[in-house]
């Protein structure tokens, strides 16, 4: 058993990572400030005897008192959306949040694992994109706010491995969704289940055929996991390597629904990435690790979840 700092915890990742460790016996610390994560994720697990939670914002000095085996840092808004709304917030985060757990994870001798993006690639040129890849990213445009703080958080976490020899692990997250993401949270799988689900068009930015690949909240889980107990310290992809557009994921949401509110389209939003899809040849090999639920069957489960919160 392990006792884990998860920051980010009551976030949609978070508070599904939480689960997992909290059943495989881990001890969990969740920070959080819940500017996007939410205290109804974690709420019934306040009575769990090894979970502890504490409203704190990372990017303010850290202090947790006894002994911890790891820090996981998964705190950041994550939707393109709150790109827009909570800019700094979000700089702060990937930055002086990043310096304040890498320093946790070095007063107490922990493993530091860094929730990374697929966005540090930016709109890639390379596809799919390997880890090697160093990607296409607009320095100051929208996205840069989350793009380059992470990029920042990547090498601020390799300096403090090189240089303070802190054991590192690194996460790249593609696209992933399921139970537990807010329905408001302006993503495009809850925007196009929670529209459909009231019978609203479905909102399609441009004209659909850019892609992305999506992945289940467990297959992430799993591999985040297996990736923290692995001994590899470089950036690995953990996703999907299903593509689809735009149009396709709107097909499927539909048939799902039976949704009749059709799809409109609407203006594509500054600097998106016209496809997306990760190269899972480290995680395959390094981890054994490879994703298992097919969309449609994930978008099933998520559907069902959404239609129960919003009571539909
Ligand atoms: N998108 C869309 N309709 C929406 C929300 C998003 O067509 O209501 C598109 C968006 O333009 C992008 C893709 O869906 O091309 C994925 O967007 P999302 O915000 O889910 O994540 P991203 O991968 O862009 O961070």
């Amino acid at each position: 058993m392990a006792r884990i700092v998860v920051t980010g915890g009551a976030g949609f990742l978070g508070s599904n990572l939480v689960r997992a460790l909290l059943d495989r016996g881990d001890e969990v610390v969740v920070l959080d400030n819940l500017l996007t994560g939410s205290e109804s994720n974690i709420e019934e697990l306040f009575s769990h005897q090894h979970f502890t939670f504490k409203k704190h914002d990372v990017s303010n000095h850290i202090w947790v008192p006894g002994p911890v085996d790891a820090v996981m840092h998964l705190a950041s808004p994550a939707s393109p959306v709150d790109f827009e709304r909570i800019p700094i917030q979000i700089l702060e985060v990937g930055s002086l949040g990043t310096l304040n757990c890498l320093g946790l994870a070095r007063e107490k001798g922990a493993k530091f694992f860094l929730n990374s993006t697929s966005e540090v690639y930016g709109d890639p040129l390379v596809h799919p994109q390997p880890e090697t890849y160093w990607g296409n990213v607009n320095p100051n445009g929208p996205r840069s706010v989350y793009d380059e703080a992470k990029r920042f958080a990547e090498a601020l976490t390799l300096a403090y491995h090189r240089h303070h020899g802190v054991d590192v692990r690194i996460v790249r997250t593609f696209n992933t969704y399921g139970p537990l993401m807010r329905p408001d949270d302006g993503r495009v799988v809850s925007n196009f289940i929670t529209q459909a689900l009231r019978g609203e068009p479905l909102t399609v930015y441009g004209d659909g055929t850019q892609t992305r690949s999506f992945c289940y909240v467990t297959d992430q889980i799993d591999g985040q996991l297996a990736l923290l107990d692995s001994d590899y310290v470089l950036p690995v992809n953990i996703g999907n390597d299903k593509e689809f557009t735009m149009l396709e994921l709107a097909e499927h949401v539909v048939a799902i629904t039976n949704s009749s509110g059709g799809v409109v389209h609407e203006p594509l939003p500054k600097d998106d990435p016209m496809q997306r899809r990760p190269d899972l040849d480290v995680a395959n090999r390094e981890l054994g690790w490879s994703p298992k639920v097919p969309l449609r069957e994930g978008l099933e489960k998520t559907t069902a979840y959404f239609a129960t919160v919003l009571g539909l």
